[in-house]
């Protein structure tokens, strides 16, 4: 298949989250226009911002391969949340949920509208997005930061550590 490598974060804090990821990943792949090439270990996290007495969180990383537009896949990875049960109607802001899907990177792509940001607006500071996301594509460049994804993340830990 034709088309630009793009980079998933996976996240989930609600329900079997291993299985709720794994069947995310197969339906992802089962799109036409979308291979998933590799993914990345999932990892438990901490939540961060939203609620507090939330669940930890399982997040993960997929590279994918893909004909389809950023708004077109886009609209698949919600149509994915919204099979696996989430709802976005009676949730909080970053509050619990089964399953976030989310385009972190798709080549060189930037772009900015009211539906859509690539690369991903809080992607950088975020240690749970670029600890998996460094295990599939620790060379790969930030099209608008100019560092790699192996810089960020260490970038990110000299911050957040006295
Ligand atoms: P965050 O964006 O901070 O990770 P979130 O994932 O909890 O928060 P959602 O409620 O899942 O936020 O999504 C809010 C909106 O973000 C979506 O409706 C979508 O239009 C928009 N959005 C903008 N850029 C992206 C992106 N790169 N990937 C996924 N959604 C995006
Ligand atoms: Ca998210
Ligand atoms: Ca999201």
């Amino acid at each position: 298949m034709a088309g630009q490598i793009a980079y998933i974060a996976l996240g989930g804090n609600l329900g079997q989250r291993n299985r709720t990821l794994a069947e995310a990943i197969a339906m992802l792949n089962d799109r036409p226009g979308v291979s998933v090439l590799r993914v990345s270990k999932m990892i438990e996290t901490k939540p961060v911002g939203g609620p507090s007495g939330q669940g930890d969180y399982l997040n993960g990383a997929a590279e994918i391969q893909t004909s389809l537009s950023p708004e077109e896949l886009l609209e698949v990875l919600q149509d994915i949340e919204r099979k696996l049960g989430r709802d976005r109607e009676s949730e909080e802001r970053w509050g619990e949920r089964t399953c976030d899907l989310d385009i972190l990177l798709m080549d060189d792509v930037v772009m900015d509208t009211p539906n859509l940001t690539i690369p991903h607006l809080r992607m950088h500071d975020r240690e749970f997005v670029l600890v998996p996301l460094n295990e599939l594509a620790g060379q790969v460049m930030h099209p608008i930061l100019n560092k790699t994804i192996a810089t960020l993340l260490s970038d990110l830990k000299k911050r957040s550590s006295p």
